[in-house]
Protein backbone atom coordinates (compact mmCIF):
# COMPACT_ATOMS: atom_id res chain seq x y z
CA UNK A 1 0.00 0.00 0.00
CA UNK A 2 1.48 3.61 -0.89
CA UNK A 3 1.43 6.27 1.61
CA UNK A 4 1.00 9.91 -0.07
CA UNK A 5 2.54 12.94 0.84
CA UNK A 6 1.00 16.61 -0.57
CA UNK A 7 2.65 19.63 -1.09
CA UNK A 8 1.21 22.41 -1.44
CA UNK A 9 2.49 26.61 -1.43
CA UNK A 10 1.57 29.92 0.02
CA UNK A 11 2.50 33.49 0.08
CA UNK A 12 3.82 33.51 -3.50
CA UNK A 13 4.89 31.30 -6.02
CA UNK A 14 8.59 30.79 -7.01
CA UNK A 15 9.42 29.00 -3.83
CA UNK A 16 10.63 26.41 -4.65
CA UNK A 17 8.37 23.48 -3.94
CA UNK A 18 9.67 20.98 -6.89
CA UNK A 19 12.75 21.48 -5.20
CA UNK A 20 11.56 20.88 -1.81
CA UNK A 21 9.30 17.69 -2.86
CA UNK A 22 12.12 16.48 -5.08
CA UNK A 23 14.68 16.70 -2.09
CA UNK A 24 12.01 14.94 0.26
CA UNK A 25 12.11 12.57 -2.23
CA UNK A 26 15.34 11.95 -2.46
CA UNK A 27 16.07 11.76 0.50
CA UNK A 28 13.10 8.89 1.37
CA UNK A 29 14.44 6.78 -1.57
CA UNK A 30 17.57 7.12 0.18
CA UNK A 31 16.48 5.06 2.91
CA UNK A 32 15.07 2.47 0.21
CA UNK A 33 11.82 3.28 0.03
CA UNK A 34 10.67 3.27 -3.51
CA UNK A 35 9.32 7.15 -4.00
CA UNK A 36 7.82 8.79 -7.39
CA UNK A 37 6.46 12.28 -7.95
CA UNK A 38 3.63 14.08 -9.83
CA UNK A 39 2.87 17.28 -10.66
CA UNK A 40 -0.59 19.05 -10.54
CA UNK A 41 -1.26 21.85 -11.91
CA UNK A 42 -4.05 24.19 -12.01
CA UNK A 43 -4.43 25.91 -15.70
CA UNK A 44 -6.74 24.79 -18.45
CA UNK A 45 -4.14 23.63 -20.95
CA UNK A 46 -4.28 19.85 -21.86
CA UNK A 47 -0.63 20.25 -21.04
CA UNK A 48 2.27 22.98 -21.16
CA UNK A 49 3.60 22.05 -25.10
CA UNK A 50 1.27 24.95 -26.11
CA UNK A 51 2.79 27.48 -23.64
CA UNK A 52 5.61 29.69 -25.02
CA UNK A 53 8.48 29.93 -22.86
CA UNK A 54 7.90 33.25 -21.68
CA UNK A 55 4.91 31.79 -20.24
CA UNK A 56 6.11 28.84 -18.59
CA UNK A 57 9.59 27.90 -19.04
CA UNK A 58 11.00 24.77 -20.71
CA UNK A 59 8.68 22.31 -21.81
CA UNK A 60 10.14 19.12 -20.28
CA UNK A 61 9.74 15.71 -22.50
CA UNK A 62 9.02 12.29 -20.52
CA UNK A 63 10.24 8.68 -22.54
CA UNK A 64 6.76 8.00 -23.32
CA UNK A 65 6.34 11.45 -24.87
CA UNK A 66 4.31 13.76 -22.60
CA UNK A 67 4.83 17.31 -22.65
CA UNK A 68 5.32 18.35 -19.00
CA UNK A 69 6.01 20.69 -16.18
CA UNK A 70 9.95 21.42 -16.12
CA UNK A 71 9.41 20.31 -12.36
CA UNK A 72 9.53 16.98 -14.13
CA UNK A 73 13.02 17.11 -14.88
CA UNK A 74 14.39 18.43 -10.92
CA UNK A 75 12.19 14.68 -10.26
CA UNK A 76 14.48 13.23 -12.67
CA UNK A 77 17.39 14.85 -12.00
CA UNK A 78 17.07 14.25 -8.60
CA UNK A 79 15.77 10.72 -8.11
CA UNK A 80 17.44 9.41 -10.96
CA UNK A 81 13.87 7.75 -12.45
CA UNK A 82 12.18 8.26 -14.89
CA UNK A 83 8.28 9.89 -14.99
CA UNK A 84 5.23 9.74 -17.31
CA UNK A 85 2.58 10.58 -18.79
CA UNK A 86 1.19 9.75 -15.34
CA UNK A 87 3.48 12.33 -13.31
CA UNK A 88 1.82 15.24 -14.85
CA UNK A 89 -1.78 16.61 -14.61
CA UNK A 90 -3.36 19.89 -15.43
CA UNK A 91 -7.10 21.42 -15.01
CA UNK A 92 -7.19 20.76 -18.97
CA UNK A 93 -6.74 16.93 -18.42
CA UNK A 94 -8.88 16.52 -15.69
CA UNK A 95 -11.84 18.44 -17.65
CA UNK A 96 -11.22 17.11 -20.96
CA UNK A 97 -12.02 13.10 -19.61
CA UNK A 98 -14.73 14.25 -17.51
CA UNK A 99 -16.50 16.38 -20.16
CA UNK A 100 -15.96 13.12 -22.41
CA UNK A 101 -17.12 10.46 -20.29
CA UNK A 102 -20.34 12.66 -19.86
CA UNK A 103 -20.44 12.37 -23.79
CA UNK A 104 -20.28 8.93 -23.37
CA UNK A 105 -23.08 8.94 -20.99
CA UNK A 106 -21.05 8.02 -17.86
CA UNK A 107 -23.10 9.36 -15.72
CA UNK A 108 -26.17 8.25 -16.30
CA UNK A 109 -28.11 11.57 -16.64
CA UNK A 110 -26.65 12.89 -13.29
CA UNK A 111 -25.51 16.66 -13.46
CA UNK A 112 -21.92 16.88 -13.69
CA UNK A 113 -20.80 19.35 -11.15
CA UNK A 114 -17.18 20.05 -10.00
CA UNK A 115 -17.79 18.38 -6.33
CA UNK A 116 -18.04 15.29 -6.92
CA UNK A 117 -17.03 14.91 -10.81
CA UNK A 118 -14.28 16.97 -10.75
CA UNK A 119 -12.33 16.13 -7.33
CA UNK A 120 -13.71 12.12 -8.11
CA UNK A 121 -10.88 12.73 -11.20
CA UNK A 122 -8.67 14.93 -9.34
CA UNK A 123 -8.38 12.11 -6.67
CA UNK A 124 -8.28 8.93 -9.35
CA UNK A 125 -5.35 10.44 -10.54
CA UNK A 126 -3.79 11.52 -7.18
CA UNK A 127 -3.87 7.68 -6.23
CA UNK A 128 -3.25 5.74 -9.62
CA UNK A 129 0.71 5.90 -9.05
CA UNK A 130 0.41 4.45 -5.70
CA UNK A 131 -0.86 1.23 -7.38
CA UNK A 132 2.14 0.76 -9.30
CA UNK A 133 4.45 -0.78 -6.68
CA UNK A 134 5.56 2.61 -5.47
CA UNK A 135 6.11 2.79 -1.65
CA UNK A 136 5.46 6.87 -1.25
CA UNK A 137 3.72 8.88 -3.83
CA UNK A 138 4.42 12.36 -3.50
CA UNK A 139 1.88 14.79 -5.36
CA UNK A 140 3.18 18.57 -5.64
CA UNK A 141 0.23 20.88 -6.14
CA UNK A 142 0.43 23.80 -9.09
CA UNK A 143 -0.07 27.66 -7.94
CA UNK A 144 -0.22 29.21 -4.70
CA UNK A 145 -3.28 28.69 -2.11
CA UNK A 146 -5.59 30.86 -2.05
CA UNK A 147 -5.57 30.96 -6.12
CA UNK A 148 -9.41 30.25 -7.18
CA UNK A 149 -7.73 27.65 -9.80
CA UNK A 150 -6.38 25.41 -7.33
CA UNK A 151 -9.53 25.18 -4.88
CA UNK A 152 -10.58 21.68 -6.36
CA UNK A 153 -7.13 20.37 -6.11
CA UNK A 154 -7.36 21.38 -2.52
CA UNK A 155 -10.64 20.00 -1.66
CA UNK A 156 -9.13 16.57 -3.66
CA UNK A 157 -6.51 17.04 -0.69
CA UNK A 158 -9.07 17.70 1.69
CA UNK A 159 -11.64 14.36 0.97
CA UNK A 160 -8.49 12.53 0.78
CA UNK A 161 -7.29 13.18 3.92
CA UNK A 162 -10.39 12.58 5.63
CA UNK A 163 -10.85 9.23 3.35
CA UNK A 164 -7.44 7.47 3.80
CA UNK A 165 -6.18 6.26 7.08
CA UNK A 166 -4.48 8.64 8.83
CA UNK A 167 -1.31 7.30 8.87
CA UNK A 168 -1.70 6.78 4.61
CA UNK A 169 -1.59 11.18 3.84
CA UNK A 170 0.61 13.88 4.99
CA UNK A 171 0.25 17.36 3.94
CA UNK A 172 3.50 19.86 3.46
CA UNK A 173 2.99 23.44 3.44
CA UNK A 174 5.99 25.64 1.97
CA UNK A 175 5.80 29.13 2.93
CA UNK A 176 7.37 32.50 2.82
CA UNK A 177 9.47 34.07 6.23
CA UNK A 178 10.44 37.11 4.67
CA UNK A 179 13.39 39.06 6.83
CA UNK A 180 12.16 42.85 7.25
CA UNK A 181 15.13 45.17 6.80
CA UNK A 182 13.99 48.28 8.19
CA UNK A 183 13.00 46.08 11.28
CA UNK A 184 15.34 43.94 11.33
CA UNK A 185 13.06 40.84 11.73
CA UNK A 186 11.96 37.74 10.49
CA UNK A 187 8.18 38.06 9.89
CA UNK A 188 5.64 34.83 10.21
CA UNK A 189 2.84 36.72 9.07
CA UNK A 190 2.49 35.84 6.11
CA UNK A 191 2.92 31.98 6.81
CA UNK A 192 0.26 32.21 9.56
CA UNK A 193 -2.49 34.02 6.41
CA UNK A 194 -1.46 31.03 4.42
CA UNK A 195 -1.90 28.81 6.42
CA UNK A 196 -4.99 29.59 7.91
CA UNK A 197 -6.16 29.88 4.24
CA UNK A 198 -5.30 26.57 3.66
CA UNK A 199 -7.25 25.61 6.98
CA UNK A 200 -10.60 27.47 5.51
CA UNK A 201 -10.21 25.18 2.28
CA UNK A 202 -10.10 22.05 4.94
CA UNK A 203 -6.87 21.26 4.57
CA UNK A 204 -4.35 20.97 7.82
CA UNK A 205 -0.96 21.08 7.07
CA UNK A 206 1.33 18.21 9.12
CA UNK A 207 4.58 20.34 8.00
CA UNK A 208 5.33 23.75 7.31
CA UNK A 209 8.53 24.36 5.63
CA UNK A 210 9.74 27.86 5.66
CA UNK A 211 11.77 29.53 2.89
CA UNK A 212 13.90 32.42 4.40
CA UNK A 213 17.35 34.36 4.13
CA UNK A 214 17.66 34.35 7.89
CA UNK A 215 18.11 31.31 10.04
CA UNK A 216 14.69 31.01 11.99
CA UNK A 217 15.40 30.93 15.70
CA UNK A 218 13.54 28.99 18.50
CA UNK A 219 11.53 31.72 19.39
CA UNK A 220 10.29 31.97 15.36
CA UNK A 221 9.64 28.09 15.14
CA UNK A 222 7.57 28.40 18.47
CA UNK A 223 5.72 31.17 17.14
CA UNK A 224 4.69 29.33 13.71
CA UNK A 225 4.07 26.15 14.94
CA UNK A 226 2.16 27.83 17.90
CA UNK A 227 -0.34 29.71 15.42
CA UNK A 228 -0.39 27.33 12.32
CA UNK A 229 -1.06 24.34 14.70
CA UNK A 230 1.72 22.16 13.88
CA UNK A 231 4.89 20.54 16.41
CA UNK A 232 7.45 22.31 16.67
CA UNK A 233 9.60 19.93 15.09
CA UNK A 234 7.49 20.01 12.22
CA UNK A 235 8.49 23.36 11.70
CA UNK A 236 11.29 23.28 8.61
CA UNK A 237 13.92 25.74 8.05
CA UNK A 238 14.76 26.11 3.96
CA UNK A 239 17.53 28.87 3.92
CA UNK A 240 18.70 29.87 0.44
CA UNK A 241 21.22 27.34 -0.71
CA UNK A 242 24.14 28.16 -2.81
CA UNK A 243 22.84 25.21 -5.38
CA UNK A 244 19.53 23.21 -5.64
CA UNK A 245 21.58 20.44 -5.10
CA UNK A 246 22.46 21.21 -1.61
CA UNK A 247 19.00 21.17 -0.50
CA UNK A 248 18.08 17.36 0.47
CA UNK A 249 21.09 17.72 2.78
CA UNK A 250 19.77 20.98 4.44
CA UNK A 251 16.53 19.02 4.50
CA UNK A 252 18.11 15.98 6.23
CA UNK A 253 20.09 18.20 9.12
CA UNK A 254 16.42 19.63 9.68
CA UNK A 255 15.10 16.03 10.14
CA UNK A 256 12.01 16.27 7.12
CA UNK A 257 13.01 12.71 5.90
CA UNK A 258 12.33 11.86 9.39
CA UNK A 259 8.93 13.73 10.54
CA UNK A 260 6.80 12.09 7.34
CA UNK A 261 8.25 8.89 8.32
CA UNK A 262 7.08 8.71 11.90
CA UNK A 263 3.27 10.83 10.65
CA UNK A 264 3.53 7.61 7.83
CA UNK A 265 4.44 4.82 10.40
CA UNK A 266 7.07 3.81 8.37
CA UNK A 267 8.31 0.47 9.14
CA UNK A 268 10.81 -0.86 7.17
CA UNK A 269 13.32 2.09 6.13
CA UNK A 270 17.53 2.39 6.57
CA UNK A 271 19.67 4.87 7.44
CA UNK A 272 20.32 7.43 4.59
CA UNK A 273 22.88 6.92 1.75
CA UNK A 274 23.81 9.71 0.30
CA UNK A 275 27.41 8.44 -0.91
CA UNK A 276 27.14 9.22 -4.30
CA UNK A 277 25.24 12.53 -3.84
CA UNK A 278 28.08 13.94 -1.18
CA UNK A 279 30.36 12.77 -3.86
CA UNK A 280 29.21 14.67 -6.11
CA UNK A 281 28.33 18.15 -4.30
CA UNK A 282 31.95 17.82 -3.38
CA UNK A 283 33.41 18.14 -7.15
CA UNK A 284 30.37 20.40 -7.78
CA UNK A 285 31.90 22.83 -5.10
CA UNK A 286 35.74 22.65 -5.19
CA UNK A 287 36.17 22.70 -9.04
CA UNK A 288 39.83 22.42 -10.42
CA UNK A 289 39.60 24.20 -13.56
CA UNK A 290 36.84 26.79 -15.15
CA UNK A 291 35.35 26.68 -18.63
CA UNK A 292 33.69 29.70 -20.39
CA UNK A 293 30.33 28.34 -22.38
CA UNK A 294 28.61 30.45 -24.40
CA UNK A 295 24.71 29.42 -25.08
CA UNK A 296 23.62 30.57 -27.53
CA UNK A 297 19.46 31.09 -27.60
CA UNK A 298 16.61 33.36 -28.15
CA UNK A 299 15.11 33.06 -24.70
CA UNK A 300 18.22 34.24 -22.71
CA UNK A 301 16.66 36.29 -20.17
CA UNK A 302 14.73 33.71 -18.71
CA UNK A 303 16.36 31.38 -16.00
CA UNK A 304 13.70 28.62 -16.81
CA UNK A 305 13.72 28.48 -20.46
CA UNK A 306 16.91 26.10 -20.61
CA UNK A 307 16.87 24.75 -17.20
CA UNK A 308 17.91 21.03 -18.27
CA UNK A 309 20.40 22.33 -20.57
CA UNK A 310 21.90 24.74 -17.87
CA UNK A 311 21.58 21.38 -15.08
CA UNK A 312 23.13 18.89 -17.28
CA UNK A 313 26.02 21.81 -17.24
CA UNK A 314 26.21 21.23 -13.70
CA UNK A 315 26.21 17.54 -13.55
CA UNK A 316 28.66 17.85 -16.14
CA UNK A 317 31.02 19.82 -14.85
CA UNK A 318 31.28 18.33 -11.58
CA UNK A 319 32.58 15.08 -13.61
CA UNK A 320 34.99 17.30 -15.14
CA UNK A 321 36.01 18.96 -11.53
CA UNK A 322 35.42 21.79 -13.47
CA UNK A 323 33.02 25.01 -13.32
CA UNK A 324 31.04 25.63 -16.59
CA UNK A 325 30.20 29.25 -16.42
CA UNK A 326 27.48 29.58 -18.74
CA UNK A 327 27.82 32.74 -20.92
CA UNK A 328 24.10 33.35 -21.91
CA UNK A 329 24.43 35.32 -25.49
CA UNK A 330 21.01 36.62 -27.30
CA UNK A 331 21.41 34.83 -30.88
CA UNK A 332 18.81 37.83 -31.85
CA UNK A 333 21.75 40.69 -31.65
CA UNK A 334 24.68 38.48 -32.99
CA UNK A 335 25.82 39.75 -36.42
CA UNK A 336 28.58 38.95 -38.77
CA UNK A 337 30.45 42.44 -37.39
CA UNK A 338 30.16 41.82 -33.75
CA UNK A 339 30.48 37.96 -33.74
CA UNK A 340 34.47 37.60 -32.82
CA UNK A 341 34.27 40.51 -30.10
CA UNK A 342 31.03 37.94 -28.90
CA UNK A 343 32.61 34.26 -29.56
CA UNK A 344 36.19 35.22 -29.16
CA UNK A 345 36.76 34.37 -25.07
CA UNK A 346 34.97 31.06 -25.52
CA UNK A 347 35.77 27.98 -24.71
CA UNK A 348 32.73 26.25 -26.24
CA UNK A 349 29.53 27.14 -27.59
CA UNK A 350 25.92 25.61 -27.47
CA UNK A 351 23.00 26.69 -29.56
CA UNK A 352 20.33 25.33 -28.15
CA UNK A 353 16.78 24.43 -29.38
CA UNK A 354 14.07 26.44 -30.60
CA UNK A 355 11.16 27.22 -32.69
CA UNK A 356 10.31 30.03 -35.82
CA UNK A 357 12.60 32.34 -37.38
CA UNK A 358 13.97 34.95 -34.79
CA UNK A 359 17.37 34.67 -33.68
CA UNK A 360 18.21 31.98 -36.59
CA UNK A 361 20.50 33.90 -38.15
CA UNK A 362 22.50 34.58 -35.43
CA UNK A 363 23.06 30.91 -34.56
CA UNK A 364 24.15 30.43 -37.88
CA UNK A 365 27.07 32.67 -37.64
CA UNK A 366 27.62 31.50 -34.11
CA UNK A 367 28.04 28.47 -35.51
CA UNK A 368 30.19 29.53 -38.22
CA UNK A 369 32.49 31.44 -36.10
CA UNK A 370 32.77 27.54 -34.22
CA UNK A 371 33.10 25.43 -36.94
CA UNK A 372 36.17 28.02 -38.74
CA UNK A 373 38.12 28.50 -35.06
CA UNK A 374 37.65 24.90 -33.81
CA UNK A 375 35.41 25.69 -30.71
CA UNK A 376 34.40 22.81 -29.14
CA UNK A 377 30.27 23.09 -30.76
CA UNK A 378 26.95 21.20 -29.36
CA UNK A 379 23.90 21.91 -31.40
CA UNK A 380 20.58 20.11 -29.87
CA UNK A 381 17.46 20.56 -32.03
CA UNK A 382 16.87 23.56 -33.83
CA UNK A 383 21.07 24.13 -32.84
CA UNK A 384 22.48 20.96 -35.02
CA UNK A 385 19.80 22.30 -37.93
CA UNK A 386 21.56 25.61 -37.96
CA UNK A 387 24.55 23.76 -38.02
CA UNK A 388 23.22 21.84 -41.10
CA UNK A 389 22.41 24.98 -42.81
CA UNK A 390 25.45 27.27 -41.98
CA UNK A 391 27.22 23.55 -43.61
CA UNK A 392 25.21 24.17 -46.90
CA UNK A 393 25.79 27.47 -47.22
CA UNK A 394 29.23 27.98 -46.24
CA UNK A 395 30.59 24.74 -46.96
CA UNK A 396 28.77 23.04 -49.89
CA UNK A 397 28.09 26.86 -51.07
CA UNK A 398 23.92 26.35 -51.61
CA UNK A 399 23.31 30.46 -50.75
CA UNK A 400 19.94 30.08 -50.01
CA UNK A 401 19.96 26.92 -48.03
CA UNK A 402 17.37 26.97 -45.22
CA UNK A 403 14.69 25.19 -42.86
CA UNK A 404 11.41 25.65 -44.40
CA UNK A 405 10.34 26.35 -41.27
CA UNK A 406 11.90 29.58 -41.52
CA UNK A 407 11.27 29.95 -45.55
CA UNK A 408 9.04 27.69 -47.13
CA UNK A 409 9.98 29.00 -50.63
CA UNK A 410 13.86 27.90 -50.15
CA UNK A 411 15.12 26.05 -53.26
CA UNK A 412 17.78 23.86 -50.72
CA UNK A 413 15.52 22.65 -48.13
CA UNK A 414 18.36 20.49 -46.01
CA UNK A 415 16.18 21.32 -43.22
CA UNK A 416 12.80 19.65 -44.71
CA UNK A 417 9.05 19.14 -42.47
CA UNK A 418 8.83 15.07 -41.77
CA UNK A 419 6.82 13.68 -43.54
CA UNK A 420 4.26 12.00 -41.29
CA UNK A 421 4.14 15.98 -39.89
CA UNK A 422 2.78 17.04 -43.57
CA UNK A 423 -0.71 16.11 -42.69
CA UNK A 424 -1.04 17.99 -38.86
CA UNK A 425 -2.76 20.55 -38.55
CA UNK A 426 -3.34 20.53 -34.66
CA UNK A 427 -0.62 21.49 -32.31
CA UNK A 428 -0.59 19.61 -28.64
CA UNK A 429 1.10 17.04 -28.50
CA UNK A 430 1.78 16.20 -32.27
CA UNK A 431 5.60 16.76 -32.86
CA UNK A 432 7.65 13.88 -32.77
CA UNK A 433 7.85 13.38 -29.22
CA UNK A 434 9.65 11.05 -26.53
CA UNK A 435 12.02 7.86 -26.66
CA UNK A 436 13.73 6.83 -30.15
CA UNK A 437 16.29 4.46 -31.07
CA UNK A 438 19.16 6.03 -32.54
CA UNK A 439 22.40 3.62 -34.11
CA UNK A 440 25.77 5.24 -33.55
CA UNK A 441 27.92 5.02 -36.66
CA UNK A 442 31.49 3.00 -35.50
CA UNK A 443 34.54 4.50 -35.06
CA UNK A 444 32.93 7.74 -34.62
CA UNK A 445 33.16 10.87 -32.40
CA UNK A 446 29.70 10.23 -31.18
CA UNK A 447 30.96 6.76 -30.82
CA UNK A 448 33.48 7.54 -28.59
CA UNK A 449 31.38 9.26 -26.57
CA UNK A 450 28.57 7.31 -25.71
CA UNK A 451 30.74 3.72 -26.00
CA UNK A 452 27.87 1.99 -27.61
CA UNK A 453 26.48 1.82 -31.42
CA UNK A 454 23.12 1.81 -29.91
CA UNK A 455 21.28 4.44 -27.93
CA UNK A 456 17.99 6.12 -26.98
CA UNK A 457 17.11 9.44 -26.79
CA UNK A 458 13.99 12.23 -26.35
CA UNK A 459 12.43 14.43 -28.98
CA UNK A 460 10.36 17.17 -29.42
CA UNK A 461 10.60 17.98 -33.03
CA UNK A 462 8.78 18.06 -36.75
CA UNK A 463 11.63 19.15 -38.75
CA UNK A 464 14.76 17.00 -39.92
CA UNK A 465 17.67 16.71 -42.12
CA UNK A 466 16.73 15.91 -45.90
CA UNK A 467 18.49 13.12 -46.39
CA UNK A 468 18.74 13.96 -50.24
CA UNK A 469 21.40 16.10 -49.26
CA UNK A 470 22.91 13.14 -47.23
CA UNK A 471 25.82 12.33 -49.90
CA UNK A 472 27.17 15.75 -50.87
CA UNK A 473 27.32 16.66 -47.14
CA UNK A 474 29.18 13.69 -46.08
CA UNK A 475 31.63 13.97 -49.20
CA UNK A 476 32.14 17.39 -48.04
CA UNK A 477 33.08 16.38 -44.51
CA UNK A 478 29.88 16.63 -42.06
CA UNK A 479 28.59 13.31 -41.66
CA UNK A 480 25.36 11.57 -39.77
CA UNK A 481 26.97 9.90 -37.47
CA UNK A 482 23.39 8.51 -35.49
CA UNK A 483 20.66 7.77 -37.39
CA UNK A 484 16.66 6.34 -36.44
CA UNK A 485 17.32 2.36 -37.72
CA UNK A 486 13.80 2.70 -39.12
CA UNK A 487 13.49 5.45 -41.28
CA UNK A 488 16.80 6.50 -41.52
CA UNK A 489 15.75 9.97 -40.62
CA UNK A 490 19.77 12.00 -39.17
CA UNK A 491 19.59 12.06 -35.42
CA UNK A 492 23.04 12.96 -35.01
CA UNK A 493 25.81 15.07 -37.51
CA UNK A 494 29.42 15.61 -36.54
CA UNK A 495 32.31 17.14 -38.87
CA UNK A 496 35.03 14.91 -39.46
CA UNK A 497 38.13 17.76 -39.09
CA UNK A 498 37.11 19.54 -35.64
CA UNK A 499 38.35 18.77 -32.47
CA UNK A 500 34.53 18.16 -31.08
CA UNK A 501 31.73 19.32 -33.39
CA UNK A 502 28.03 17.53 -32.40
CA UNK A 503 24.39 18.46 -33.61
CA UNK A 504 22.05 16.63 -32.49
CA UNK A 505 18.18 16.11 -33.05
CA UNK A 506 17.42 15.26 -29.90
CA UNK A 507 17.36 16.44 -26.35
CA UNK A 508 20.57 14.78 -24.50
CA UNK A 509 20.34 17.24 -21.87
CA UNK A 510 16.49 16.12 -20.71
CA UNK A 511 18.48 12.57 -19.72
CA UNK A 512 20.75 14.16 -17.70
CA UNK A 513 20.68 13.46 -14.09
CA UNK A 514 22.98 13.50 -10.80
CA UNK A 515 23.43 10.36 -10.56
CA UNK A 516 23.70 9.79 -14.58
CA UNK A 517 25.58 12.55 -16.09
CA UNK A 518 25.13 12.53 -19.54
CA UNK A 519 27.62 11.36 -21.68
CA UNK A 520 27.33 14.15 -24.47
CA UNK A 521 27.41 17.17 -21.81
CA UNK A 522 30.57 15.22 -19.62
CA UNK A 523 32.76 15.05 -23.18
CA UNK A 524 31.28 18.29 -24.41
CA UNK A 525 32.76 19.73 -21.43
CA UNK A 526 35.63 17.78 -21.44
CA UNK A 527 36.16 19.17 -25.09
CA UNK A 528 36.15 22.73 -23.39
CA UNK A 529 38.69 22.25 -20.93
CA UNK A 530 40.87 20.81 -23.57
CA UNK A 531 40.47 24.24 -25.65
CA UNK A 532 40.82 26.32 -22.90
CA UNK A 533 44.06 24.55 -21.99
CA UNK A 534 45.48 24.45 -25.23
CA UNK A 535 44.92 28.42 -25.57
CA UNK A 536 46.10 28.69 -22.42
CA UNK A 537 49.53 27.37 -23.33
CA UNK A 538 49.52 28.72 -26.27
CA UNK A 539 49.39 32.47 -24.65
CA UNK A 540 52.11 31.49 -22.41
CA UNK A 541 54.03 30.40 -25.43
CA UNK A 542 53.98 33.12 -27.00
CA UNK A 543 54.41 35.11 -23.83
CA UNK A 544 57.42 33.56 -23.57
CA UNK A 545 58.36 34.29 -27.02
CA UNK A 546 57.93 38.18 -26.70
CA UNK A 547 60.07 37.93 -23.41
CA UNK A 548 62.55 36.14 -25.49
N1 LIG B 1 11.67 23.93 -34.65
C1 LIG B 1 12.45 22.76 -34.90
C2 LIG B 1 11.59 21.56 -35.25
O1 LIG B 1 10.42 21.52 -34.90
C3 LIG B 1 13.35 22.43 -33.74
C4 LIG B 1 12.61 22.04 -32.51
C5 LIG B 1 13.44 22.08 -31.25
O2 LIG B 1 14.50 22.71 -31.22
N2 LIG B 1 12.95 21.48 -30.20
O3 LIG B 1 12.06 20.64 -35.87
Amino acid sequence: MAKYIFVTGGVTSSLGKGIISASLAKLLQARGLKVTIQKFDPYINIDPGTLNPYEHGECYVTEDGAETDLDLGHYERFLNIFTSQANNVTTGRIYQTVINKEREGAYLGKTVQVIPHITDEIKRRMLLLGKEGFDIVITELGGTVGDIESLPFIEAVRQLQWELPDEDCLVVHLTLVPYLKAAKELKTKPTQHSVKLLSQEGVNPDVIVCRTERPLTPEIRRKIALFCNVKTDAVIESADASTIYEVPLNMMREKLDQICIKKLAIQNYNEPDLGRWKEFLDKLKYPKSKVNIGLIGKYIELQDAYKSILESFVHAGAVNECNVNVINIHSEFISAENVNDKLGTLDGLLVAPGFGLRGTEGKILAVKYARENGLPFLGICLGMQMSVIEFARNVLHLKDAHSTEMDSNTTHAVIDLMEEQKKITSKGGTMRLGAYPCDVKEGSRAYQVYGTTSISERHRHRWEFNNAYLSSFEENGMIASGRNPGSGLVEIIELANHPFFIGVQYHPELKSTVETPHPLFVSFVKAAKDFAEDKNASKKHTLQGEMI
